[in-house]
């Protein structure tokens, strides 16, 4: 017998990726703000447009995305030949690991990153590379520090998850403007919608070579279970990202709830709306119970407890009361909660329990 067949080198480094928790035991309907959803669901319009795509299955879907890129383009005021879509932003992130890293080749991420970089980092055979944060925010001067001609891909969340803190504009161009040549800064902008007057980097995209956005379907419109984003880049960058691309990545059900979604401005106004009321009173009511808390500028806060003992006890005072948040330890916040922005009277049940959980009921 030869020796079994191995995966590349980097394959067996991927820790299983560990999605927020979605049942409890003997609670049938519990309150889940562990995944940063939208509590209000997406946009009706949305639900009418996939029935009616649901007819048209046995169709191959479009293969370059048209009538979403227009959609998106037209809405945000953006170039559609600049707009690569995919099975998520999650799928533009691998395609970019895939296309410009290997052996040998840096991707950069923050303290407390999201993990699909350095999964995608360490599927492409690259090196993952961890920088510091200070006080729970991006560091750009440790990033140039650290940043060499082998670093090719440097990637910051913005609003970053799962601190919810926000870096701004002068501080992410000065960080484009001093990476090295061949390297491209990626703007995660899953949360990007979140924060009132900020196009998620756009700017920077249309001015520079190295610089791309990625924007995703899965938070502020409520469509994590469709799985759609899209990538904004220089266009040698689409142009590469489409190569690499499945021609019938999304299906048609997805594309045209995603077009629908995006083209029902009411519907996410309204949302992020009730958002930006919600998680100041949940920054607030916090705070008052002695839990520290930034100012958030996402869909989810970050409480920190005073070690990783009262946020497991808290942790589990809050599902005992049928509530499911996120103690994001493989994230280096062992003693925080992550809990989700959900409707009003769910983050009243929230702080309800944390007083209780507080003896300050
Ligand atoms: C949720 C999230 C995403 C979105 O991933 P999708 O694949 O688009 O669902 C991307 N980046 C960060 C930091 C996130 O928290």
């Amino acid at each position: 017998m030869s020796a079994p067949i191995r995966p590349q080198p980097g394959i067996l480094d991927i820790a299983l990726y560990q999605g927020g928790q979605s049942a409890l035991e003997g609670v049938a309907e519990p309150l889940k703000l562990s995944s940063n959803e939208n509590p209000f669901g997406p946009s009706p319009a949305a639900v009418a447009a996939m029935g009616r795509a649901l007819g048209e299955s046995h169709r191959y879907p479009s293969t370059d995305h048209a009538g979403l890129r227009a959609a998106i383009a037209e809405v945000h005021g953006l170039d559609p030949d600049r707009i690569v879509c995919g099975v998520g932003s999650d799928e533009i992130i691998h395609f970019l690991c895939q296309a410009y890293v290997g052996p040998g080749l840096e991707v950069m991420h923050t303290e407390h990153g999201f993990a699909m970089y350095r999964i995608s980092a360490l599927a492409a055979g690259a090196v993952p590379v961890e920088v510091p944060e200070r006080d729970r925010l991006v560091d750009v001067d440790a990033i140039l520090e650290r940043a060499g001609p082998q670093t090719r891909l440097v990637f910051i969340a913005n609003p970053a998850n799962p601190t919810a803190t926000f870096l701004p504009m002068e501080e992410l161009t000065r960080l484009a403007e001093g990476l090295p040549e061949e390297c491209l800064l990626v703007l995660d902008g899953a949360y990007a919608e979140f924060v009132e007057g900020y196009d998620g980097g756009r700017a920077l995209v249309e001015a520079r070579e190295d610089v791309v956005m990625t924007r995703t379907f899965s938070k502020a419109y409520g469509l994590g279970g469709l799985r759609v984003g899209y990538g904004y880049a220089p266009r040698h960058v689409v142009d590469t990202l489409n190569r690499i691309r499945g021609p019938f990545n999304l299906s048609g059900v997805a594309l045209a709830g995603a077009e629908a979604a995006m083209r029902d401005l009411d519907w996410v106004a309204e949302c992020l709306r009730v958002n930006a009321e919600e998680r100041a009173r949940l920054v607030g009511g916090l705070r008052q119970l002695g839990i520290a808390c930034d100012e958030s500028f996402a869909n989810f806060v970050l409480a920190r407890f005073a070690d990783e003992g009262e946020a497991t006890a808290a942790d589990a005072h809050l599902k005992a009361a049928g509530i499911i948040v996120r103690h994001p330890k493989g994230y280096g916040f062992p003693q925080a909660l992550r809990i989700t922005v959900g409707r009003p009277e769910d983050n009243s049940r929230v702080l309800d329990a944390l007083a209780t959980f507080k003896g300050a009921a």
